[in-house]
């Protein structure tokens, strides 16, 4: 994911969680404060509503009262209208008694022996009706017929008279009634008019709580219902009153008094009920009645009086619902505007990072493709503004560098092509060209030539005169070849030394031959160097492609075998390259050698040194074999001429070296001896001595061979080439640590003053000599002479090419124990020498 949706989203999740928290928090918060709020108000109301309630109970009390006082008004006129004995008195009397005083009916009431009866009645039922049962109406009876003031406690007592308490008619259960009793002692019953259902309930129905409460309920918004408890009956079983033949249960004993019991939960609306009473606490509760998510509270009232009560309230829980679904549309609403704009925000800000991070890695690309001319324009003055600002710092460095690279490269390339002291192609530039020259002449079906050219006598006018008169001669060498061929489509290259090379595009052989003796014909006009007239010559030798051959290497060889030719016919001369079967086989050997020796493909062959007196091998003779894939077995005799001629005969000698040493390390270590290994080394490797001390030095070095077990075998005639020179060589090779044997000993003519200043080891008596050696022990001399000759200068000395066990008896005879020869092996190869290392030891 990009940075820059990265910073978006992070910054939107951590707002939608900062959000999401915070609405949680609030919708919590929100729903207590209002659930608080509606508890508070509902308490309140409640408690308007008990004072309501109060107010309408005193109210209806008050209006009851009237109704007693008017009740003893109309017992004041029964008593006026009617005789002193009730026996006296008919009942459609008091029928019609009662229309007269506007009551519902009269009923007259005597005492008996033990109880207080109904004697009379314009109600049927109230005859012969005991009133024994009633309780504390039967003693407010009592205590009118003894003419005493009514304390029952209960209901209107005025002189004479009492009024009970509106009630279910005992009688007749199916009305409600209220009573009023009369009695001054004029007559023999007491006086009891009353009212019935209608009159009694209307003032209820207009004062009394119950209209206050059905008020509240429809006005006030929520409130679903109000009732008025009865906490002693709510929730118990009916309180039924057995009287006069009838049950039916006590106003007072009622489950609830006022209002509607419409969203019924008795069980759990009974517990909250008990707790009200008893905690004296409001106790509410949330559940879903009538299908509707109610809130009920029940608030307790006048719970330190006989009859407490409890309001319940039965609030629409829905509508806080609402209010906070409501709230949290609000919310939810709100934070999705929030969200957007921080989404934007968000957008914008991480946009305003990335954007110029993206056009920094824009740039970068560029750079990275190589412009550097481009700079970037930020004006930030912040940690991108610093970025860009090194950016392009960075880039204009690069650009510097890469010039300078560009610059150096060129260099690079132009000397890697060129020769520094002519300024002419090099080597390696002219056989790429010669390449390609080849290429479009295959297509265009042209020919290529090459003149190969080597000045005459330049060696001698480099010795005789210094290098640097050699240098400036080569310059000028080059300038005259360069003037002759401006008009023709050729290359000229320094190959090395004094020899040029010149490619010439599509020319006849008549055609380059007269280039050829052009050219040698400008060489030949005298040079002043130092005041001093100097002349020279050249040779040319010319080979065609595809004429001549198609490989390169052998197109060159031949023009230069060509050269060589023009050489021996005396030099100042053109040669053009002429097929020869025995210059072709030479060159052929040449070709695979050097690519043998490249390839490593020469094999190292053992020749054992022996002591012969106690017959161990004491060291081997590495001598080089080559088994070619095209030219099958070569002989030494045969490559070796070849190799010294063509200069590879140091690289020859050093993959003999190191494969030898390598091999004999191993032999060494592995059965734990000291034999030596000797290599042949030729007289030409003494004209590169340098090379040949440093070779031989990094052989060592790099294979860990012991330098004492290294030795190197040179001829006689090689220590007569060049006297002092090779002295030097012998001395520097010495320092080393290595061995020095004269091979072929004997055949040369050292003189013995001479051989005593050589820092010589070993005298190899060569093997014509042994050859000599007669079974009579005949024909000795020479080698008696060098076992002497080496005694007396303190030189070892070997015989090489033993052959025979007369001449092995001979040379121990005389004291020579070191020999070499068939008689105890040819040079073989590393597997056959262990064999036979290992069967010689036993
Ligand atoms: P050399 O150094 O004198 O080596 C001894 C030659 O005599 C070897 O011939 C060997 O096979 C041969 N020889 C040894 N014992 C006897 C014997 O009992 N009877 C007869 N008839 N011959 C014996 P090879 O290997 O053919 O080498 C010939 C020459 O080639 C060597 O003469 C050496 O001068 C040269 N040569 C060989 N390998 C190398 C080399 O790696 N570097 C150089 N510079 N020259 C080498
Ligand atoms: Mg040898
Ligand atoms: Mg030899």
């Amino acid at each position: 994911m990009s940075i820059k949706n990265k910073l978006s989203l992070i910054f939107t999740v951590v707002v939608l969680i900062i959000l999401v928290a915070n609405n949680a928090i609030h919708y919590i918060r929100s729903k207590n404060n209002l659930v608080n709020y509606n508890e508070r108000e509902i308490s309140l109301l409640a408690e308007e509503l008990s004072y309501q309630v109060e107010t309408a109970k005193e109210g209806s009390l008050y209006v009851e009262n009237i109704i007693g006082r008017e009740l003893r008004t109309a017992s004041i006129a029964i008593r006026n209208s009617l005789p002193a004995n009730y026996e006296d008195i008919s009942n459609e009397q008091l029928i019609e008694l009662a229309k007269e005083v506007m009551v519902s009916h009269i009923t007259l009431l005597a005492k008996t022996d033990n109880d207080i009866i109904g004697v009379k009645s314009s109600d049927p039922h109230e005859i012969d009706m005991s009133t024994k049962g009633w309780g504390y109406w039967y003693d407010a009876f009592q205590q009118l017929f003894d003419e005493k003031p009514v304390d029952v406690g209960i209901g209107l007592t005025l002189e004479d008279y009492w009024a009970g308490p509106i009630e279910v008619a005992s009688s007749n259960p199916d009305h409600t009634d209220k009573w009023g009793y009369y009695y001054d002692g004029t007559t023999n019953y007491i006086i009891n008019p009353y009212l019935r259902d209608n009159e009694v309930l209307e003032f209820e129905m207009r004062f009394g709580p119950g209209n206050v409460m059905e008020e509240w309920t429809n006005n006030l918004e929520g409130v679903l219902e109000l009732t008025v408890f009865n906490p002693k009956n709510f929730g118990k079983a009916d309180e039924v009153v057995h009287l006069n033949g009838n049950q039916y249960i006590r106003i007072s004993s009622l489950p609830y008094w006022y209002g509607t019991y419409d969203y019924m939960n008795e069980e759990v609306d009974s517990e909250h009920i008990q707790m009200a009473v008893k905690s004296g606490k409001t106790t509410s509760y949330i559940d879903t009645l009538n299908n509707h998510l109610v809130q009920k509270t029940f608030v307790p009232m006048a719970i330190d009086s006989d009859d407490p009560y409890v309001i319940g309230l039965t609030y629409n829980y829905d509508l806080i619902q609402n209010e906070l679904n409501k709230e949290l549309k609000e919310y939810i609403l709100s934070s999705i505007a929030i969200m957007f704009i921080v989404l934007l925000i968000s957008m914008v800000f991480s946009n305003s990072i990335t954007k110029p991070i993206e056009i920094i890695i824009d740039h970068v690309n560029d750079i990275s493709k190589g412009n550097f001319d481009k700079r970037l324009r930020l004006k930030r003055k912040d940690e991108l503004g610093n970025l860009a600002r090194n950016v392009n710092a960075l880039s204009k460095d690069l650009e510097t560098y890469m010039d300078d690279l560009k610059k150096s490269q060129e260099v690079i390339e132009y000397q890697a092509y060129h020769d520094p002291l002519t300024t002419l192609p090099n080597r390696r530039f002219l056989q790429e060209k010669l390449l390609d020259m080849v290429e479009k002449s295959a297509v265009n079906q042209s020919t290529v030539a090459v003149i190969f050219m080597d000045i005459d006598r330049f060696k001698h006018i480099n010795d005789s005169m210094g290098h640097g008169i050699g240098d400036t001669l080569i310059k000028m060498i080059s300038e005259r070849i360069k003037s002759c061929l401006s008009f023709h489509d050729s290359v000229v290259a320094r190959h090395g030394g004094d020899e040029f090379i010149i490619l010439l595009n599509d020319s006849s052989e008549q055609r380059v031959e007269s280039i050829g003796k052009e050219i040698i014909t400008e060489l030949k006009q005298p040079y002043y160097l130092q005041g001093t007239e100097v002349y020279i010559g050249a040779s040319c030798g010319i080979s065609l492609y595809p004429e001549h051959t198609k490989d390169l290497e052998t197109l060159i060889m031949y023009a230069d075998s060509a050269m060589y030719e023009a050489k021996k016919q005396g030099g100042n001369k053109v040669v053009i390259y002429r097929p020869n079967a025995h210059i072709n086989k030479r060159l052929q050997i040449e070709t695979r050698l050097r690519k043998a020796i490249i390839e490593e493909k020469l094999e190292v062959y053992y020749q054992p040194k022996l002591n012969a007196k106690t017959n161990e091998i004491i060291g081997v003779e590495g001598l080089a074999r080559w088994n070619d894939e095209e030219l099958g077995f070569v002989s030494p005799a045969t490559f070796i001429p070849i190799s010294e001629e063509t200069g590879l005969i140091q690289p020859l000698f050093e993959l003999m070296m190191r494969k030898s040493m390598i091999q004999m390390k191993e032999w060494n270590d592995r059965f734990a001896k000291n034999m030596t290994v000797s290599v042949n080394v030729s007289p030409r490797q003494f004209l590169d001595s340098q090379n040949l001390v440093d070779s031989i030095k990094n052989a060592i070095e790099s294979t860990s061979f012991p330098s004492e077990l290294f030795e190197i075998e040179i001829t006689e005639g090689t220590l007569l080439q060049n006297t002092v020179d090779t002295i030097s060589v012998l001395q520097a090779l010495k320092k080393l640590g290595i061995k020095i044997s004269i091979d072929d000993f004997g055949t040369g003519y050292s003189s013995l003053s001479y051989l005593k200043h050589l820092p010589i080891d070993i005298l190899k008596i060569d093997q014509s000599f042994i050859k000599d050696i007669q079974e009579d022990g005949l024909n000795t001399e020479i080698t008696d002479v060098i076992i002497s000759l080496a005694k007396s200068l303190k030189l070892k000395v070997l015989a090489e090419g033993v052959e025979e066990e007369y001449q092995k008896e001979y040379l121990l005879k005389n004291q020579c124990y070191v020999m070499q020869g068939y008689l105890f092996s040819k040079p073989i190869n590393a597997i056959e020498f262990e064999m036979l290392f290992l069967k010689n030891e036993k």
